[in-house]
């Protein structure tokens, strides 16, 4: 028993354990409890498509703390047990091992699960998906070179689990159902400057084609494509995107859409519970209005502003979206919301393996995309986020310099 103030955050990902950290930062001294449910200390997801699938960097290098800097924080970080309901009416949890935690406020960051193909042979054991440590260590096993990989999808996800598996001797093929690679996220110029890059470098790219089997007894040994083209396949990859975690925030009676829906102030429908991360249909005061978003900076920015509220401080989100992709040798930054652009500008030359795009409407840059030009990404994101004006000429320019036009 205690009379402490408790804030207990269910999800020790990203954005848990940043607000964890934030709410030391902010003062608050009361009880902190972290719970994680994948039996891991909270570490960071990126580098599992990327360096730690490659082999390139450690298991121990993905944790965001050691156990022992969690008690130097007096954070109490459980990573194996799960949340099973929420009690609103009396403040507690009830947990998947028998036992109550109470709570004087909550904080949901419950993140988001793989999205699974409903297609015959999707749970053959040569078909893996990449969302958590356990699941790159399994694929590991099978990410040997000369086997032939298929990954389905071509997001952000397929293509950088491609650009490892070629460049460490796998025979690669992306099959994309959409036209054109990163549907989701990028635009004409980018998309094709991507997929020339991939093939370039030897991954075999099929788009337009949706998945209809994965043919095989035991295992997928063929992957059918909806055109009847049949793949061979030693291992398959499934990269399509993920679904939020909202069913716990749901059976409550929390409001819940695309997210978990929260205000700018990341309260859910009931003020003493918030919601972040990738989990979280937010509103955004820069945009002034309500989005999900699935990105570290996101999930790292949404933790701090809970924290801050949480410790009575004002703050609202209002922060830009970014992301970035690594592929290969190619840095892929993006800020902004490309969507409602009404024409794009060119900076530099994509022959040049570094250039980048500005997404225009009226006389600003609404987003940006940026390769292998990480200086001026970061004066992008302030052109973008001070709503700066600017001529297209002096974008497309590259003998003006940003910073001059920031100046302005
Ligand atoms: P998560 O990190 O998913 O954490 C949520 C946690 O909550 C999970 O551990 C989950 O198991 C746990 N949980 C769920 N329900 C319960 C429950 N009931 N009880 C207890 N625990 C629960 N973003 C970028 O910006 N740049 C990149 O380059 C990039 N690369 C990525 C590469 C990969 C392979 C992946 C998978 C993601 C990548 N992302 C990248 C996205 C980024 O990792 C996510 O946006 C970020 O992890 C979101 O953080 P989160 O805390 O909201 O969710």
């Amino acid at each position: 028993t205690t009379t402490e103030p408790t804030v207990v955050i269910v999800g020790a990902g990203q954005a848990g354990a940043e607000c964890a950290i934030a709410l030391r930062q902010q003062g608050f001294d009361g009880r902190i409890v972290l719970l994680g449910d994948e039996g891991h200390l909270p570490y960071r997801r990126p580098p599992l498509s990327k360096a730690f699938l490659s082999g390139k960097s450690s298991q121990d290098a993905l944790y965001i703390k050691s156990e022992s800097a969690w008690d130097d924080l007096a954070i109490d970080c459980r990573p194996d047990i799960g949340v099973e309901a929420i009690d609103r009416g009396s403040r507690t949890l009830h947990l998947f091992d028998g036992t109550r935690i109470a709570y004087d406020k909550l904080v949901l960051a419950t993140g988001g699960r793989t999205r699974t193909l409903s297609v015959p042979g999707a749970e053959h054991p040569n078909v893996f998906c990449i969302r958590t440590i356990d699941d790159v260590l399994a694929l590991q096993e099978e990410f040997v070179p000369g086997r032939r990989l298929v990954i389905v999808g071509g997001g952000y996800i397929g293509l950088e689990v491609a650009a490892v598996a070629v460049e460490k001797g796998l025979a690669t093929t992306v099959v994309e159902a959409e036209a054109r690679v990163l549907p989701r996220v990028g635009c004409d110029l980018l998309c094709d400057f991507f997929a020339e890059a991939h093939r370039r470098r030897g991954v075999e790219l099929r788009l337009g084609t949706g998945v209809h089997a994965f043919e095989g007894e035991e295992r997928a040994e063929a992957v059918v494509l909806a055109d009847g083209t049949r793949l061979p396949a030693d291992l398959v990859v499934v990269g399509i995107g993920i679904v939020p975690n909202t069913e716990l925030a749901a059976a409550a009676g929390l409001d819940v859409s695309d997210g978990i829906v929260v205000d700018a102030q990341t309260r859910t429908s009931d003020p003493d519970i918030h919601a972040i991360g990738d989990c979280s249909y937010h509103a955004n005061a820069f945009y002034g209005r309500s989005m999900r978003l699935e990105s570290v900076p996101n999930a790292m920015e949404q933790g701090r502003v809970a924290a801050a509220v949480l410790a009575g401080k004002p703050a609202e989100h209002r922060a830009v979206p970014w992301f970035w992709s690594d592929q290969y040798d190619l840095k892929l930054q993006m800020v902004g919301l490309a969507r409602d652009a009404e024409r794009q500008v060119l900076r530099g030359s994509p022959e040049d393996g570094a250039f980048m795009v500005f997404h225009m409407a009226g006389d600003r840059a609404i987003a940006a995309d940026a390769v292998n030009r990480p200086q001026e990404f970061a004066l992008a994101r302030r052109l973008v986020g001070e709503r700066i004006p600017v001529q297209d000429a002096q974008l497309a320019d590259t003998a003006v310099a940003l910073k001059d036009l920031l100046a302005r």
